[in-house]
């Protein structure tokens, strides 16, 4: 019998609880290399780069809740994207969502591009990707909600494209986690996580993860992870291992504030927009209640001047300006200058990113709070 969605945060379905003299917190196994009773032997292990108890732990855990048969830990979300898209070749062609994190998209065109890679940016959402597949596609790449401006696209109905051209689909769930959506059983092929987020949930470290159904991949990769050597470090693992063990009631918690503040937001005179997609009004809603368990804690939003918008970047006192997302601690962060400042000002206007446009991400505190320090820093704006 499948775990529910929360035991599944806090147990591994084929747990060995006689290990380890019954430690609850699964040790962290800080050791670079692991003595061999004899040539030819091992424990199981041989060197941390190539794994280690702890991180591979961990693995169990994300695979489980991806609902894959593997799971790779690497040292931040945009390691694990690097690794992954060494499985390309010189020569193949990538289709892409515009409107990707924007470290994603500087990855694609500073360093796989140099690698001889060829990528075709598409809305996910609107377009007709088909349209877009040629003799050297090898993938579709997309991120759903994407960052920041929270489109929707249809997993199954893209998975479907995927495999009737024979290329491979891969999803960036970072921002849902696997606790609101789990692409894998939805048709795609790899998952890829910012473990940083809500995975680990409490804004104090890096991770990342790549997950996966598909024999071929999974064993490129474990031939990449120790050769390139991004594998995550023992104490990290067992932070994010910690940190899964809320993701539950943490997901819950943060998309509860998310779609009361999105819905205070709406009301706002000095708001203009407001992109959250539980709303019923947002064009992915009918999609994302299909798709996913969840509408998540990401709420992006434009105001009527840049002016405004940096004043409440400047007032923010629990709201926390800074990157990141995912975390326990509510984040407002000013896309245009930090997560997508690297993207070229004419693609971020197309995706409709502007001098005006917010992005929050919503934290486990008591929405009165958030509330009452929004409203206090809206009734100072011009
Ligand atoms: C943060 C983020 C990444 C990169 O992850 P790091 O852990 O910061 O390297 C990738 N994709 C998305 C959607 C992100 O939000």
């Amino acid at each position: 019998m499948e775990l529910g969605d929360n035991t599944k945060c806090l147990h591994l379905a084929d747990e060995d609880t006689k290990i380890h003299y019954g430690a609850i917190s699964y040790p962290i196994y800080q050791t670079a290399t692991y003595a061999h009773p004899a040539v030819g032997q091992s424990t199981g292990y041989d060197y941390s780069r190539l794994q280690n108890p702890t991180r591979e732990h961990l693995e169990k855990y994300i695979a489980q809740l991806e609902g894959g048969k593997e799971a790779f830990a690497l040292s931040t979300g945009m390691a694990a994207i690097t690794l992954l898209f060494e499985i390309f070749k010189p020569g193949d062609h990538i289709i892409t969502e515009a409107d990707l994190y924007g470290g994603s998209i500087r990855l694609f065109d500073n360093v796989s591009k140099k690698n001889g890679y060829e990528f075709t940016y598409v809305n996910c959402a609107k377009d007709d990707i088909q349209k877009h597949i040629k003799e050297n596609t090898k993938a579709i790449y997309l991120e759903t909600p994407t960052n920041p401006m929270m489109g929707v696209s249809d997993i199954a109905a893209i998975a479907q494209i995927a495999k009737n051209n024979n290329i491979l689909l891969i999803v960036d769930n970072t921002f849902l986690s696997p606790y609101f959506q789990n692409p894998l059983k939805l048709g795609a092929d790899v998952v890829i996580h910012s473990g940083t987020k809500f995975l680990g949930g409490h804004n104090d470290t890096l991770a990342g993860f790549i997950v996966t159904n598909n024999d071929a991949i999974r064993e490129k990769l474990r031939f990449l992870i120790k050769t390139t050597g991004a594998g995550l470090a023992p104490f990290d693992a067992w932070l994010i291992l910690r940190g899964i063990k809320t993701l539950g009631i943490r997901m819950e918690r943060a998309g509860a504030n998310a779609k009361i503040i999105a819905e205070w937001l709406k009301n706002q005179k000095h708001v203009t927009k407001v992109y959250y997609p539980g709303l019923p009004e947002h064009p992915g809603h009918e999609i994302m209640k299909k798709q996913a368990k969840g509408f998540g804690a990401m709420i992006t939003f434009n105001v009527d001047s840049k002016y405004n918008a940096l004043k409440i970047l400047e007032k923010v006192n629990i709201i926390k300006f800074a990157e990141s997302l995912g975390g326990v601690e509510t984040l407002i962060t000013y896309p245009t200058t930090q997560t997508h400042a690297d993207v070229p000002e004419e693609v971020r206007l197309k995706n409709g990113i502007t001098e005006t446009t917010l992005r929050l991400s919503t934290g486990i505190e008591d929405s009165v709070d958030l509330i009452a320090e929004l409203e206090s820093i809206f009734n100072q704006l011009d």
